[in-house]
C-alpha cells in the first residue's frame, strides 16, 4: 500500500518503535516524524499524508491542540489521526475522540494492534474518499445532458435563480440569450435521428466555447440552448448571440451531412427591463424575441423588444 505517515511524539524511542513496527508489515513509502504539535503541523502543511500518529502529551502543542488544528481546516480533515496514550489516561482517550481523534493506541504498545488498527483506518479512509469520488460524480451527472454534456434544465434554472437574484440585489445586469436551431426537424428527416444528433452535440459545443468564467450554457429543451451572461449588458449579450449565430453557419460536418448548412435563431433579454421582474419573465422575453427572429426569416438575433 502506498502512502505516507506522520508521527508525532515527544519521545525518540516510541516514534522509532512505530516507524520499525509498520516498516516490517511495509505499510508506508514515507515516514515522517516531529517532536510536537507544532512541529508536526508544519510537517503536515508541507507533505501529503495518509495517517497520523499523535501522542498527547507533548511540549509546545499538545495532542488535543494538534487535532483540533487538523479538524478545522478543509483540506486535512479527513486524514485519520491515531491517538498515542497512556494506558491509564481514560479520560484523555475519551477527550481525544471527542475532539475528533480517529482511534487511540496506549503505550506500550502491542505490534500486532497497533498494525491491525492502521489497517482499519486505512480502510476507512479508502472507502470514504470512495463515496466521496463517486458522490461528485452523481453531482456531475445529475446536472449534466448526457447527450450534449451541457448542463440540464435542472441546473439551469437552479443557476438562472440564483443570479437573478444576485443581479437584483446587487443591481448588475444579467443578460439570457435564447437558441433554437432552425429547421431542426427537416434534418432530422433527411439524415436520420442520429445525425441530428451529431448536430445538435456540434451546436451544444459551439454554445460552450468562449464562454467566460461565470457564464453557463444549458440545454433547455431539444433543440434549444440558453446562455447565462451574469454582469453583462443588452449589447454584449447581443454580440455573443451575433458571434454564435455566424459561428454555427459556418460549421462543417461529416459524410452524409457534408452538403448541410445549420443555423440558429436567437432572442436575447437582459435584466433589469420594465417587464422583467423574475427569472420567468427573463426567459419570457427571450422567447418573444427568438419568435420575432424566426418570424423575420431565421438565422437572426433579436433583441426583447424596449
Ligand atoms: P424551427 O425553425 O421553427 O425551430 O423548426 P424546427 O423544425 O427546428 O422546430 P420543431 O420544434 O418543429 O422541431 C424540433 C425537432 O427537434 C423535433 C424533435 O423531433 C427534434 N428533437 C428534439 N430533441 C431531439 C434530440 O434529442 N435528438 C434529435 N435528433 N432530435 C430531437
Ligand atoms: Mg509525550
Ligand atoms: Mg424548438
Ligand atoms: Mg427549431
Amino acid at each position: 500500500m502506498p502512502g505516507s505517515i506522520l508521527i508525532i511524539d515527544d519521545s525518540d524511542k516510541v516514534r522509532e518503535q512505530i516507524v520499525q513496527t509498520l516498516k516490517g508489515v511495509s505499510l508506508f513509502d514515507h515516514y515522517h516524524e516531529a517532536k510536537d504539535g507544532i512541529d508536526g503541523f508544519k510537517a503536515l502543511i508541507n507533505t501529503p499524508v495518509d495517517l497520523i500518529f499523535c501522542d498527547l502529551e507533548m511540549p509546545r502543542m499538545d495532542g488535543f491542540k494538534f487535532v483540533a488544528m487538523v479538524r478545522a481546516r478543509e483540506e486535512l480533515k479527513d486524514i485519520p489521526v491515531i491517538m498515542l496514550t497512556g494506558r491509564e489516561d481514560r479520560e484523555l482517550k475519551i477527550k481525544g475522540l471527542e475532539q475528533g481523534a480517529s482511534d487511540y493506541v496506549t503505550k506500550p504498545f502491542d505490534a500486532g494492534e497497533l498494525v491491525a488498527r492502521v489497517k482499519v483506518q486505512m480502510k476507512i479512509k479508502a472507502l470514504q474518499d470512495e463515496l466521496k469520488r463517486s458522490n461528485e460524480l452523481l453531482k456531475e451527472l445529475s446536472n449534466t445532458d448526457p447527450l450534449t454534456r451541457l448542463y440540464n434544465r435542472r441546473y439551469l434554472m437552479e443557476t438562472l435563480d440564483r443570479e437573478f437574484q444576485r443581479a437584483m440585489r446587487k443591481n448588475e445586469r444579467l443578460s439570457l440569450v435564447l437558441l433554437d436551431i432552425d429547421h431542426f426537424k427537416d434534418i432530422n428527416d433527411a439524415y436520420g435521428h442520429q445525425e441530428g444528433d451529431v448536430v445538435l452535440t456540434a451546436v451544444a459545443e459551439v454554445a460552450q466555447s468562449g464562454l467566460r468564467r461565470y457564464d453557463i450554457a444549458a440545454r433547455y429543451g431539444g433543440e434549444e440552448f440558453i446562455l447565462v451572461l451574469p454582469e453583462t449588458p443588452l449589447t454584449e449579450g447581443m454580440a455573443v448571440a451575433e458571434r454564435l449565430r455566424k459561428e454555427v453557419q459556418e460549421m462543417t460536418f461529416p459524410f452524409p451531412m457534408e452538403n448541410l448548412t445549420v443555423t440558429i435563431s436567437l432572442g436575447v433579454a437582459t435584466y433589469p427591463a420594465d417587464r422583467i421582474d423574475c427569472v420567468d419573465s427573463l426567459i419570457r422575453q427571450a422567447d418573444e424575441a427568438l419568435y420575432r427572429a424566426k418570424q423575420n426569416g431565421r438565422n437572426r438575433v433579436e433583441m426583447m423588444s424596449g
